[in-house]
């Protein structure tokens, strides 16, 4: 059957089996084009072209991997403003060869890359290969809402909960109904129906109260769409309330979707609906998820495109810091990397590195104390692991024997390192400690990290990542999509962080990667963020470049 959405996938099986299924289903496509391994159009070329396509409303795809990822995000970025993308996308590909020496490194994969990706162009994600058609269906079919207030109406008390719960967890808002819409619906519907959302007409309803309750909805300035929600009993008039669907279908520039349950029963309620271009779902959610794919994708079309923030920075001095890695033959940049980022506006705590004991002295009394001495050795990843930290530091004499401390445990743990001395560094303040990161991903170029820091990192996964160079939009949402961004809020009394430091801190080093793409790997942890207003600093970070061009 001749429809709107356009496909393509790249299992050539697949297609065959999902063209046919789709007939089956009543699906009718505009475009299907296979892309098989050696196909000379990739996915690209055909989001390109599809974008301007009038017969395609939507697109969908199957894929398992993109050929370009630069570039696919820039043809992605541009379709979503004018027509859905619904990527069903399979597989991990292998990315785990490479050998990785920082937090951010080994946490990201090329699974959080494509998620960071497709999330910052829009691409619509479904989780199957059945979602994606459910998706692409109710894009085909429907137009889009206005917002995302809905209005249920049910036959069933069970189903209306079920799509209540489901339009909570996926932030979609019961309508509010104005006083006219409950008289009315008040008026001309028994007593024992619930005229409030989810408006519920008791099961002996027949095709009469859902007419009532249907017309009372859409006329709501209040309502943005509707899900109609119909469990066959004894009196219930399937085909009959699916005839009235189809009437209003069409007719209102609400969307409307349903969710018949059942089988046999339905056979011929579902054969109208489907005639008339009403998706039906199988469930409540299924019609719930399908509404809130539409709200973002038009939130999506509607919000500003915005351009990558940029800072005036001293770029000369991180060439430069860099220039003098590569002289010494190396490719990473320890405590050194600090100087990077106080060339990238970063506060870092006054510092210096010392070769002897007394070396150390003179600097902590010039830096002022308390001090925190760090080991400095190219081999030593993890400092304090190897008893390399000492903090709180408080005068001269502690100073020199720390120094002969921490250069002993560092030798006894790791036998093999050169040890270049003690880095000598002021003592912040306390404050919650996170870690932002960036690690260059051989499909979309550098992904950046963010999540509370400290030595749970890897083990709690509570990390975000986005695509470099961000905007100020992504670096604010990535700080709020971490699980235990309350933690940063302030709970139990305890101030807000200063969000806007960490912002300003991820944006800082988007630029810097952005600035140097030869920087593979870079973590700054923690950052120890203080109160709202009173910023941050970063008192760690590693960089790892890529291998010198031979
Ligand atoms: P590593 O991560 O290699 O073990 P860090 O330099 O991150 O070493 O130090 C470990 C911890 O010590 C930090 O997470 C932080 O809590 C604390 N710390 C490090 N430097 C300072 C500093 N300058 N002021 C206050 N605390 C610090
Ligand atoms: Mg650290």
């Amino acid at each position: 059957a001749q429809g709107r959405i356009a496909f393509a996938s790249q299992s050539g099986a697949l297609l065959s089996a999902i063209l046919d299924w789709a007939v089956f289903q009543g699906i009718g496509f505009s475009k299907v084009v296979s892309l098989g391994n050696k196909a000379d159009v990739s996915e690209i070329d055909l989001i390109k072209s599809w974008r301007t396509d009038p017969t395609s409303k939507v697109v969908a795809a199957y894929l398992e991997g993109v050929t370009n990822g630069q570039e696919f995000m820039r043809a992605a970025k541009e379709i979503t403003k004018v027509k859905p993308l619904l990527v069903f996308k399979s597989g991990t590909t292998a990315a785990g060869s490479r050998a990785v020496s920082s937090h951010t490194g080994t946490l990201a994969g090329s699974e959080a890359s494509y998620v960071a990706a497709f999330r910052q162009c829009g691409v619509i994600r479904p989780s199957s290969v059945s979602e994606l058609f459910d998706l692409a269906i109710a894009f085909a079919q429907q137009p889009l809402p206005a917002g995302r207030r809905i209005a249920i109406v049910t036959n069933a008390g069970g189903p209306g909960i079920i799509a209540t719960d489901a339009a909570e967890k996926n932030q979609l808002r019961l309508a509010a109904f104005t006083p006219e819409t409950i008289a009315n619906m008040r008026a001309k519907l028994p007593a024992t129906a619930s005229v409030y959302n989810p408006v519920d007409i008791i099961g002996d309803a027949r095709t009469d109260r859902y007419a009532v309750a249907i017309d009372a909805v859409l006329k709501d300035p209040g309502v943005d769409g509707l899900i109609v929600l119909l469990t066959p009993q004894a009196v219930t008039e399937p085909k009959e309330t699916a005839q009235l669907i189809a009437s209003y279908s069409g007719k209102t520039r609400k969307p409307i979707l349903t969710s018949f349950i059942g089988g046999a029963a339905l056979q011929d309620a579902l054969k109208v609906l489907r005639e008339a271009g009403v998706p039906n779902y199988d469930f409540p959610e299924g019609a719930i998820a399908a509404f809130k794919a539409m709200v973002d994708h038009k939130e999506w079309r509607e919000k500003p495109i915005e351009q990558p923030a940029r800072f005036i920075v001293n770029s000369d001095l991180a060439l430069e810091s860099i220039a003098d890695t590569r002289k010494l033959g190396r490719t990473t940049l320890g405590l050194e990397a600090m100087d990077l980022l106080e060339a990238y506006g970063f506060t870092v705590p006054q510092s210096g590195i010392a070769r002897t004991p007394d070396d150390a002295a003179r600097l902590a009394t010039d830096i002022g104390f308390p001090v925190v001495m760090k080991i400095v050795s190219p081999e030593i990843l993890h400092k304090s692991d190897v008893g390399g930290v000492r903090v709180g530091v408080r005068n001269a004499e502690e100073v020199r024997e720390a120094f002969v401390s921490i250069v002993a445990s560092s030798q006894r743990y790791v036998p093999q390192a050169h040890i270049e001395g003690v880095f000598i560094q002021e003592m912040v303040k306390p404050g919650r400690e996170v870690i932002l990161g960036a690690s260059y991903d051989g499909q979309f170029g550098h992904l950046l990290m963010f999540g509370l820091g400290g030595i749970y990192v890897e083990v709690m996964r509570d990390v975000v990542f986005r695509v470099a160079p961000l905007t100020m939009s992504d670096a604010r949402e990535m700080v709020n999509e971490i699980r235990s961004a309350a933690l940063l809020r302030g709970v139990r009394g305890q101030p807000p962080a200063d969000i806007d430091a960490i912002v300003h801190a991820l944006l800082r080093l988007s630029q810097l990667v952005t600035d140097f793409p030869e920087i593979t790997e870079l973590d700054v942890n923690p950052l120890v963020v203080y109160p709202n207003g009173e910023g941050a600093v970063a008192v760690d970070s590693r960089i790892a470049l890529s291998a010198p061009r031979s």
